[in-house]
């Protein structure tokens, strides 16, 4: 097969990124180096480039770089590009058709058997790339331009599945440390021993207190530029681009195998909480793959679907449900949604309850012999009131957690064992340790001082 084809149609200008509160602009390099913008908003392309792909490629490695060339064309990072996305993109994002019409696109093939595992590997790639040219060459602006021989603290706050894709891409990686925060009490069984599991430079703190409060204490630490410089404190959530683009790589790919397929364009469904999946999804939209409608599924959180409805955004205190990882009630891309997609077009919403996430966990076993976890059912659910309201066509789900990390919820209703994939069932071997700290800003810096 021939290589794969991308072109942009602004070739040769270096793509550059403003702040969704700003005008200033900086490099796509810089606005993955920095996070969040320093006027408090997020980083977006000033324009979004326009990719022609003939094909889906033969891996999901050769698409993502094809895809993500045009976003780094005349960037620090675009010779790296190619090998990033090669260490990256390790595994595949299997399309599993329930049927003729529908199909769920798996993204829990990674080390910790969710989608997270995409956006962490590519995320420490990247950073790992900029700071061994920051350390090479003088003056460079990076943020985490820790220079040759220091090390930069990835600090993170999760609720379950982010600690522990970001732990897994940076572990025993030089030059990187980690620490995580988790809520003692609040993440599953087995999402708890996945994160104490590491070891070597990667740190667990159980916290006592909710996740707000960890990811306060992390706020915090970083507000603290006699904490935050000499550490070399980076961050790794959602909020960053470096997170959003490589996203973009697995629906681009779905679509593209429909269109090879002679499909019409295909409806994606994507289980939502921070939105941080669904806009990589719109993003491939707007760079032009042939991408239908967009769905976004919530669980009993519904502030995405009331907006989308109404127009009116409105945060609210988030609700515990028994998709965990969505529990979200103020979500931190909405701004990107907002800035990109004013006019919500080509945007649907639903909110499933509890209930239904257990009914339609069940329902999807019986009618498909398959086992999904609580993020998936909602997509599941959502879909199946999209088609009661008309939809026609291809749809594909996102499949975003392998559903025997949520076995405690999902065995039960089943009637049966989900056996682990490999990666998570050698993790859940591991022994697994967590320090215990108060929910208290002071005792972490203290704590982050004494080189943990
Ligand atoms: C993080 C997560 C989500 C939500 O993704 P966002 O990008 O925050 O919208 C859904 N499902 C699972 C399993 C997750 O870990």
């Amino acid at each position: 097969m021939a290589a794969l084809n991308s072109t942009s149609q602004t070739p040769g200008a270096p793509l550059r990124c403003i702040s969704t509160r700003g005008q200033s602009s900086v490099l796509i390099s810089d606005a993955i180096a920095t996070g969040l913008a320093p006027d408090g908003g997020l980083f977006l392309p000033e324009a979004c480039p326009t990719v022609q792909l003939t094909g889906p490629g033969e891996s999901l490695a050769q698409l993502a770089t094809a895809l993500l060339t045009p976003f780094f064309a005349g960037d620090r990072l675009e010779a790296a590009l190619e090998g990033i996305c090669a260490r990256a993109f390790t595994f595949d994002a299997p399309l599993h058709w329930l049927h003729d019409e529908t199909a769920l696109l798996e993204l829990f093939h990674g080390p910790t058997a969710a989608f997270k595992d995409f956006a962490a590997r590519f995320l420490a790639e990247t950073l790992g790339c900029l700071q061994a040219q920051s350390g090479s060459e003088a003056g460079s602006g990076a943020e985490s331009g820790a220079g040759s021989g220091a090390v930069s603290t990835v600090l993170v706050a999760t609720s379950g599945d982010t600690g522990a894709a970001v732990a897994a891409a940076f572990h025993r990686r030089p030059g990187f440390r980690v620490v995580i925060l988790y809520p003692d009490g609040r993440v599953s069984a087995r999402q708890a021993h996945q994160l104490g599991s590491f070891g070597d430079n990667v740190a667990c703190l159980k916290v006592a207190g909710s996740f707000d409060d960890c990811q306060a204490m992390v706020k915090a630490a970083f507000a603290d530029a006699s904490l935050r410089e000499p550490l070399h404190l980076t961050s790794a959530n959602s909020i960053s681009l470096g997170r959003l683009l490589p996203q973009m790589a697995y629906f681009a790919r779905a679509a593209l195998l429909c269109r090879q397929q002679g499909l019409p364009k295909p409806t994606f469904v994507v289980p939502t909480g921070n939105l941080g999946n669904a806009f990589a999804c719109l993003m491939a939209r707007k760079a032009g793959l042939p991408i239908g409608e967009v769905i976004l599924a919530t669980n009993a959180n519904r502030v995405i679907p009331e907006y989308l409805t109404t127009g009116h955004y409105q945060p609210q205190p988030s609700v515990a449900t028994l998709a965990n990882a969505m529990d979200v009630g103020n979500p931190s891309n909405a701004e990107r949604l907002r800035a990109w997609f004013p006019g919500r077009e080509g945007l649907r919403g639903f909110s499933v309850s509890d209930e239904d996430i257990r009914q339609t966990i069940v329902e999807t076993d019986r009618r498909f012999g398959v086992a999904i976890c609580p993020h998936t059912a909602c997509g599941v659910e959502a879909l199946r009131r999209a088609r009661a309201e008309g939809l026609t066509g291809p749809a594909i789900i996102a499949a975003t957690a392998h559903p025997a990390k949520f076995e405690s919820i999902v065995e039960p209703l089943l009637h049966r064992a989900v056996p682990p994939p490999a990666a998570l069932a050698e993790m859940l071997a591991r022994p697994s340790v967590a320090e215990p700290m108060a929910a208290d800003v002071e005792q972490l810096k203290g704590w982050l001082r004494r080189g943990g």
